[in-house]
């Protein structure tokens, strides 16, 4: 797949505000934010959509909820919810997976 700005991010060739790493995963504040806290949560593996993954990477979306919960509450959110583009049409500008965390 092509290279993407998110590919850069988990590089560290471009800043961004992390808030999590872990082998599997990286999250970082998105830096045009839609809620009081917007992170987004991507795998490190470069999958372009979620449409994309296969029964191997089953565990990076099981892995990326999980880091949802613990960020949820380390921050102290009181609501949140995940909301995944898929596709241009879909709304999804960076084809790099990520999950888009919305906090409250
Ligand atoms: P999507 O439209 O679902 O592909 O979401 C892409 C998101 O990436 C948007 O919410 C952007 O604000 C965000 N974004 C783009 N570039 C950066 C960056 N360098 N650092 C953090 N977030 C970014």
């Amino acid at each position: 797949m092509s290279e993407t700005i998110f590919s850069k991010i988990i590089r560290k060739e471009l800043p961004a505000t992390i808030v999590h790493e872990d082998e599997l995963t990286l999250a970082f504040h998105d830096i045009n934010p839609q809620a009081p806290v917007h992170i987004l949560i991507i795998p490190k593996k470069p999958i372009p959509t979620l449409a994309d993954v296969e029964e191997d990477d089953l565990h990076l979306v099981t892995h990326i909820h999980k880091v949802a919960q613990h960020l949820a509450k380390a921050l102290g959110l009181e609501g949140w919810k995940m909301q995944v583009n898929v596709g241009a049409k879909g709304g999804q500008e960076v084809f790099h997976l990520h999950y888009h965390l919305l906090g409250w």
